[in-house]
């Protein structure tokens, strides 16, 4: 946008140094560019009302027109609160309250008038009731011309200072009048027509105030195709050049992976693992840095690719690290690779925090002088003490639990050529994230599961039917099944009298299972003890594993073949879909049993009814991004990313991929945006960089 949309808001009629510095602290609003680009986040249709009588409490928001009929103030000091009745045409009653500006509103809310009220009604002794509505007076209803009438953030202190969501749609309306003539065009025009996509100044003008339904929408088409557009015309460009930078050792000898392919693997790759090794090997022999993240749901075989990888690499001199955030999963990996490398006569080692110094000095030596080819282990490997003769490739599991900085440290164990890099992860990413989020990284999924398995069959039974599902338990147990049965835990670094469900449950499982073993694993156990559990449990001596979710991640015992997760509601949906991942292993039909109380909120009620019905991980964190919200899913580190204006991630992944490719296209086709009519971009990126370095934010 030109320079008319870095004038500061105190300069449009009516807000002035006061009303300015307050929008700026309370909704990081600077500029004209700020204001325009603050979009209605609902709108009020004035088509649909609710009667009081037809009000459910399933119902998220609600408007509803009627007449206010007295108010009152109740309780002291910080426990004040104003209660109104408001009274329908059909003449039933519902309660509204306010907690806090309770003061003003109470002045300003006028007694025997019309309004229309929008808020998520709450049941309470039978009567509704609905806190801190939006409210409006019917009587103004007439001003605006506009069919949707546009609803805006705003927060309670503005509201205090009369800012509200009233007042910000007249700035705006205010602003649009004088910026008519100062909108550019942000896309191409080859990109507006190919899309079919709305311009520039009807779409800032619709989504504030659409005039009709049809132009609503191709306002709102048209943001959000331009926002994500520039989301991914960003990270292409950030993968361009990193690509052009960074050389990649060439590991072009395969000798071992086909001594392996053909004497050694004892199963068929499924369709998927081949195309995925594919990727990856025309990554190690294209003379640049493989940067890849490895998708698969559990279960389905990373594993053996990560081993594929690093053959590739000890093929060709190179030493590979396999990375794993815990000891468990290290041991674990240790143990099934170290099975192939043995027969291929390749030597591979395992470092942990556990490993005795004598252990730890051999290897430093071994790894020193290139004589150990793999090594699996954990954090420890990040030690400065760890060097290598030539390290080639650095896989990493589970890359959800490492920080990019831990990432890094990885990188720099070769001062001479940057190692390829291999991220694999069980939690499925949805691809509008992985795209948004990695951009700069290339993605491989493995979408298939090796042939033979079984479907697990999820249910659902509530804490008073624990008696029939013990006696399944016992039933599997004389089949020769093993059970998992797990306890919610929220933070692993907590106080032990967190761990009264996992004891009182441990307990109650010893009762019930006289004649059985029953292990134990929980984080506050000592890795030695944990270890010793859960190999216990894995060499078969006990039947059943109770414990907390430091299980969830990689474990592999294919004899279990049920998992029973206590308080289930207290999971999230990814977390749960990974924990019934540890069954499902082998041949044998296999269980997930979600045990929950009968008080469920409605989220609760989704994730288990998701988790009954599907087995698919990507439809499973499709839903769970829907229900979570992205910030939550990737923690902040990224969120800079996910700021988005008005895209939802979420809701939007069809028009994602369109930008996504109209993105390519442009970069394939021009890479500097030097062509004519690429100059809308061009300018439109350098006001974004400029806008980074806001000189009116500044001063
Ligand atoms: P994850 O992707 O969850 O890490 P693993 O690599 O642990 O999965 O694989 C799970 C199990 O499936 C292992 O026992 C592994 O040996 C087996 N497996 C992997 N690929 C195949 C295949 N193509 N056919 C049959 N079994 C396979
Ligand atoms: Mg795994």
């Amino acid at each position: 946008m030109s320079n008319f949309f870095h004038t500061k808001i105190e300069f449009l009629k009516g807000i002035g140094p006061m009303r300015a510095e307050l929008l700026q602290k309370e909704l990081n609003m600077y500029t004209y560019g700020d204001l325009i680009q603050h979009y209605p986040f609902r709108y009020l249709d004035r088509t649909q009302f609710y009667k009081i009588a037809e009000l459910d409490e399933t119902m998220p928001y609600v408007q509803v027109r009627g007449r206010v009929r007295g108010k009152q103030l109740l309780g002291e000091g910080r426990k004040q609160r104003l209660a109104a009745t408001l009274v329908d045409e059909a003449g039933d009653e519902m309660e509204l309250v306010w907690f806090k500006g309770v003061k003003w509103m109470e002045k300003s809310l006028k007694n025997h008038t019309d309004y229309i009220v929008f808020g998520k009604p709450t049941e309470f002794n039978g009567k509704f009731n609905m806190a801190h509505p939006e409210l409006e007076e019917l009587a103004e209803e007439k001003q605006t011309t506009s069919f949707l009438q546009p609803v805006y953030n705003t927060t309670e202190k503005l509201k205090n200072h009369r800012i509200d969501s009233k007042v910000i749609s007249k700035y705006i309306e205010s602003l649009l009048k004088i910026a008519a003539l100062h909108i550019q065009e942000t896309l191409s025009l080859d990109l507006i027509d190919h899309y079919r996509l709305t311009d520039k100044r009807s779409a800032l003008q619709n989504i504030h105030f659409p005039e009709s339904v049809e132009k609503y929408n191709a306002a709102k088409f048209r943001l959000k195709f331009e926002e994500l557009f520039y989301i991914q015309l960003r990270l292409l460009r950030q993968k361009v050049v990193r690509r052009a930078d960074l050389a990649g050792q060439i590991f072009k000898q395969v000798p071992t992976v086909t001594e392996f392919y053909k004497n050694h693997l004892t199963f068929d790759l499924t369709g998927a693992q081949k195309r995925v090794i594919k990727e990856i090997h025309k990554d190690l022999t294209s003379g640049k840095q493989m940067n890849r993240l490895l998708q698969g749901d559990v279960g389905s075989g990373k594993t053996i690719v990560a081993f594929i990888t690093m053959l590739i690499a000890a093929d060709n001199g190179a030493q590979s690290v396999l990375m794993a955030p815990t000891e468990i999963l290290a041991d674990q990996h240790y143990t099934g690779l170290k099975e192939f490398a043995d027969r291929l006569g390749i030597k591979i080692g395992k470092l942990t925090g556990s490993s005795k110094t004598k252990e730890r000095r051999e290897l430093h030596e071994q790894l020193r002088s290139g004589e150990m080819k793999m090594i699996v282990g954990t954090h420890a490997l990040l030690e400065d003490v760890v060097q290598f003769h030539n390290l080639g490739l650095c896989i990493v599991d589970e890359q959800h639990r490492f920080g990019v900085e831990q990432r890094s440290k990885l990188w720099r164990k070769n001062p001479r050529i940057i190692p390829h890099v291999l991220v694999m992860t069980a939690t499925p990413i949805p691809r509008t994230l992985a795209m948004t989020l990695y951009g700069d990284l290339d993605v491989s999924v493995i979408d298939e599961m090796p042939a033979g398995r079984k479907e697990i069959v999820t249910v659902h039974r509530f804490d008073s039917h624990r008696l029939r599902v013990f006696q399944f338990v016992r039933d599997q147990i004389k089949l020769g099944r093993q059970i998992y049965i797990v306890y919610p835990l929220i933070e692993e670094s907590e106080q032990m009298e967190n761990y009264k469900d996992l004891m009182d449950g441990y307990e109650s499982v010893r009762r019930a299972f006289p004649e059985y073993q029953v292990s134990m694993v929980h984080g506050k156990l000592k890795a030695q003890d944990k270890d010793y559990e859960m190999q216990r449990f894995v060499r078969h001596e006990t039947q059943i594993m109770v414990a907390t979710t430091v299980i969830e991640v990689g474990v592999n015992v294919p004899n279990a073949s049920v998992m029973i997760i206590e308080s289930a509601e207290r999971f999230g949906l990814s977390q749960l879909h990974q924990l019934r991942g540890r069954v499902g292993r082998g041949a044998e039909q296999s269980y997930c049993i979600l045990m929950t109380g009968y008080k469920l909120s409605k989220d609760s009620k989704t994730r288990l009814e998701t988790m009954v019905r599907t087995n698919n991980g990507f439809e499973i964190a499709d839903i769970d991004l829907k229900l979570r919200g992205p910030g939550d899913l990737m923690g902040t580190q990224q969120s800079g990313v996910l700021d988005l204006l008005i895209s939802d991630l979420a809701k939007d992944a069809p028009i994602l991929q369109e930008a996504r490719a109209a993105a390519q296209n442009i970069l394939q086709e021009d890479p500097q945006l030097e062509h004519a009519e690429h100059q809308n971009i061009r300018r439109h990126i350098q006001s974004l960089s400029a806008n980074t370095v806001n000189w009116s934010r500044i001063s």
